[in-house]
């Protein structure tokens, strides 16, 4: 017998929870978390959904910062969400620059992968959010369905998005009205 599957949301962080910059964000002074990112993600968690980040985070193997600063941010950012109530499922960041060629770096989907398999998680069911094609890629690969936030550093024109493929199944200005127009798929689903 097999346990009911959890659904999730898979996450982006940089320019989808926090504030991204064009040079990475290699410090704790750089992470600048949204302010209506715990209610988005308090509205997630509400509505069922485990909140698993998926990351890449290149400046580690650009050698501009280390595993251990990426782990005290995360740290720093899942202690700020604690205090609201909002408990992250799990975190899981690519090392690797481009040229490594891995798998884990979205739009790869190896990290995503683990996660489904390490949190039992139904894909058809789950969305992945982010604010870059790479997150569009990698979430339509395993099949889940995809929100593109423009709360980037440089979001892409409803124009350049038509040219996508796979096209995000929908595109929202952040993460806050993602969640909202999540709740509401999800009552027309419960009808
Ligand atoms: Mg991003
Ligand atoms: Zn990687």
């Amino acid at each position: 017998m097999s346990l009911p599957k959890n659904r999730a949301v898979f996450l982006d962080r940089d320019g989808t929870l926090n504030e991204d910059s064009a040079d990475y964000i290699k410090s704790i002074a750089e992470f600048r978390l949204f302010e209506f990112t715990p209610s988005a993600l308090r509205l997630f968690q509400k509505l069922g959904f485990l909140i698993i980040i998926i990351s890449n985070q290149s400046a580690i193997g650009r050698g501009l910062m280390t595993r251990w600063t990426v782990d005290e941010i995360n740290g720093a950012m899942k202690s700020i969400l604690r205090e609201n109530n909002i408990s992250i499922t799990d975190i899981y960041y690519c090392p690797h620059k481009p040229d490594d060629k891995c798998d884990c770096r979205k739009p790869g989907t190896e990290n995503i992968k683990r996660a489904i398999a390490e949190h039992n998680i139904d894909v058809a069911g789950s969305y992945f959010i982010g604010d870059s094609q790479k997150d569009i890629q990698a979430g339509a690969a395993v099949g889940c369905k995809s929100i593109l936030v423009k709360s980037g550093v440089n979001p892409p024109s409803f124009c350049a998005i038509q040219n996508w493929d796979p096209r995000p199944n929908f595109v929202t200005d952040n993460i806050l009205e993602a969640a909202q127009l999540v709740e509401c798929l999800e009552r027309s689903r419960d009808k």
